[in-house]
């Protein structure tokens, strides 16, 4: 598996935005779907509470990705808007105030291109990023917003949602909606569902639970295949200094080369098939966990810094493995970097790890922030010894919980925990 793919997914889609461009503060999504998994469609209502951030904004704009937006409201009161470009501009019909909130509410239908996978076959649903191909949203990594998310779906269909579960609700007609709340606010690219005539084994963690799905997997097999996830959120709670909070799902989809969304993380049922013949492959499950802290809370705050979340993910992924599977399996994944990185280096492909821009990247700059990343994390850790590399992890991953961060967040926490400057190793492998 090769996590890394992922950004070939999930970036083009995601226009970098400044948070200052916007001019407006997104509060809470809440998102009303009805899929046709057999048309490949999805008809949507939501509402948007946002606050404006400066004075005399008049317009709102969002991403909708391909989506039809067929109307816009203000306290029931129809909004002119437009779409063009994967983004709709509404038009307020008045000044939106600074000092109190604004719901918009929209109605949409669409036929997503990518974002929204069906796998008809399997009356199965689910989502691959690019959040504003099924709800319109803003895509930028540092606009934070809590979500309300209903799914409702025929009633032989199971299903897993960002946020905690509700209690779902039998609708006259037979139907089921699924309901979710995410009350912590979090970026809209880790909202997500899933949703197929899935077999489903739970396991208790803690006060939550674990859920595990999948179409072609028994509950016993599951339990298989995910026999480590409690172990991997204990030893990534110690590592963040942070308990995950909430119930976890995992589902094995049709297809995917696997995503990290909040509480939920998708994989492919041919993935599942590879950890039921050898029960070592687990790295993919593991930098999936890992993003629950690294990537969801503690969130890059533009694509340029995404090593922060990539990086750090297939760190953890080889700090877990040394833990569960020895040094041996530490060293393995170090030596497969460093030969990476020096491959990178050999074609004259290597760069820093924060990027002017990342519109456009190739997949050596993905190996750079997903490969070159884990391995300077390394290095790091090498540079600073073991009590002083974990301490500083703990100190930038609870200092930041909740929060979007640049790399100079985490340079500060790491020179905190050395008591040093760190300028010249981050001039070295991680600035331009
Ligand atoms: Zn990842």
């Amino acid at each position: 598996m090769r996590p890394w793919l992922i950004a070939a997914l999930l970036l083009p889609s995601m226009p970098a935005l400044a948070s200052n461009d916007r001019a407006v503060d997104i509060l809470h999504y809440d998102v009303a779907l009805v899929p046709d998994i057999a048309g490949e469609r999805v008809t949507g209502q939501m509402s948007i509470t946002l606050k404006a951030t400066d004075k005399d904004v008049t317009a709102v704009v969002l991403d909708s990705g391909e989506l039809n937006v067929t109307s816009v409201a203000h306290n029931n009161r129809a909004l002119a808007f437009n779409q063009h470009d994967g983004r709709l501009r509404i038009t307020l019909d008045q000044p939106a105030p600074t000092d109190a909130p604004t719901t918009l509410q929209l109605h949409y239908e669409g036929a997503p291109p990518f974002g929204l996978e069906f796998a008809p076959d399997r009356d199965e649903v689910y989502t691959v990023f690019s959040t504003s191909q099924w709800m319109p949203s803003v895509d930028a990594p540092d606009e934070r917003a809590t979500l309300t998310l209903s799914l409702t779906l025929p009633p032989e269909l199971k299903a897993a949602g960002t946020g905690r579960a509700l209690p779902s609700r039998t609708l006259p007609d037979g139907r089921v909606e699924h309901r979710w709340m995410l009350a912590s606010p979090m970026p809209a690219y880790v909202y997500g569902l899933a949703a197929g005539r899935y077999q489903q084994a739970t396991v208790p963690y803690g006060k939550n639970t674990l859920h595990l799905l999948s179409v072609n997997r028994s509950p016993q097999q599951l339990k298989q295949i995910f026999a480590r996830t409690g172990d991997m959120l204990d030893f990534f709670a110690d590592k963040a200094g942070l308990p995950f909070q909430g119930d976890y799902s995992q589902v094995l989809v049709a297809r995917t080369i696997g995503q990290e969304m909040a509480g939920v993380s998708v994989m492919s049922e041919a993935y599942g098939a590879e950890v039921l013949g050898d029960p070592d492959q687990i790295a993919l499950i593991a930098h999936e966990v890992a993003h629950q802290w690294w990537g969801n809370r503690v969130t890059c705050a533009g694509w340029e810094h995404f090593w922060l979340n990539e990086g750090m993910a297939n760190f953890m992924t080889a700090a877990y493995l040394q833990h569960a599977q020895g040094e041996a399996a530490y060293q393995a994944k170090i030596k497969a970097w460093r030969e990476r990185v020096e491959s990178l280096r050999a074609k004259g492909a290597d760069r820093p790890l924060v990027y002017p821009d990342w519109n456009a990247p190739t997949a050596d700059d993905r190996a750079v922030v997903y490969q070159k990343g884990a391995y300077v994390l390394h290095l790091l850790r090498a540079e600073l010894g073991e009590e002083a590399f974990w301490r500083g992890i703990r100190a930038y991953t609870q200092g930041n919980d909740g929060r979007s961060v640049v790399t100079a967040d985490f340079q500060r926490a790491m020179e905190k925990a050395a008591g040093r400057s760190l300028q010249p190793f981050f001039s070295e492998w991680v600035y331009p």
